[in-house]
């Protein structure tokens, strides 16, 4: 590996969406190989395991459970299979406190050709009816706003500003915020919002990638980080002021790189991560 040992990773956590052709088990022992420090558990990487005995797997690497990904998708035209999603929430809230996960990650939802408005209100629904359930299992959920480009089929709540008045509308020590640079670099407000999260104790994690130019694909050319337009680390100084010293979560869907040796996109993850976080 071209890092220099002096490269400080315990603060590195990688999604294992980021890694996505390999197993669990896999991934795990290469993060841990590579001195990944954390991990954030995808629920397709949990299929057919157990999620107690993969949480044990995944410590006795060495590794650190950060979240667990991604409950949410509360709207829906029909009130069943709003209902549904409920269920479905609080399954994964289960899951979470199996595998040992403190926080599950949250993409609200969105319906094509229903109003963002009543989407938002059947999220701010969906969120009454889980949170009791997250607090009685003591696992966090972290509403993660969406970048607009996904307004029309996976989250009516697309700023940091938005996210807050969510989580502030509950006043539970349980919901917070989710903060992606790839989301939300864009938003003029974003220094704001950021400090306004950390104020109100709302800001759980810090999901990092970066915005190419041109972005091939809306959902699967994501960039490492230093390969497009996000400072990355104003946005880090920005997250720190506001109180968090928890972990920078690796989160990259890219066809290109699921398509490379996984062992070597992860060492260029690390040497990115050095250099460009
Ligand atoms: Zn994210």
């Amino acid at each position: 590996m071209k890092t220099s040992p002096t490269t400080d990773l315990s603060r590195l956590c990688v999604h294992t969406a980021t890694t996505k052709p390999w197993k669990i088990e896999e991934a795990a022992k290469n993060y841990a190989r590579t001195g990944v420090s954390g991990i954030s558990v995808w629920q397709d990487s949990l299929e057919g395991r157990n999620a107690g005995k993969t949480g044990r797997m995944l410590r006795e690497c060495g590794l650190k459970i950060v979240s667990y990904v991604r409950g949410g998708f509360f709207p829906a035209t029909e009130a069943g299979d709003r209902l549904k999603a409920i269920g479905d929430n609080r399954k994964m809230i289960d899951e979470a406190a199996e595998l040992g996960a403190p926080l599950l990650v949250l993409v609200c939802g969105a319906v094509p050709g229903q109003s963002l408005e009543l989407s938002r209100r059947q999220i701010e629904d969906g969120l009454a009816a889980v949170l009791p359930h997250a607090e009685k299992s003591d696992i966090l959920l972290g509403i993660e706003p969406l970048h607009p480009m996904y307004a029309d089929s996976r989250s009516a709540i697309n700023t940091l500003k938005q996210a807050n008045d969510t989580a502030e509308r509950f006043e539970s020590r349980h919901l917070g915020v989710v903060i992606d640079v790839y989301h939300l670099w864009w938003d003029p407000d974003l220094q704001e919002q950021i400090a306004r999260c950390g104020q109100n104790g709302n800001l759980l994690a810090f999901h990092i990638c970066d915005w190419k130019t041109p972005t091939e694909d809306f959902l699967l050319d994501r960039g490492l980080m230093g390969e497009g337009c996000i400072d990355i680390k104003q946005i880090r100084r920005w997250v720190e002021s506001a109180g968090f010293h928890g972990f920078h979560e690796v989160e990259i869907f890219s066809q290109r790189y699921w398509e490379m040796d996984q062992k070597i996109f992860l060492d260029q993850i690390v040497e990115a991560y050095s250099r460009h976080v």
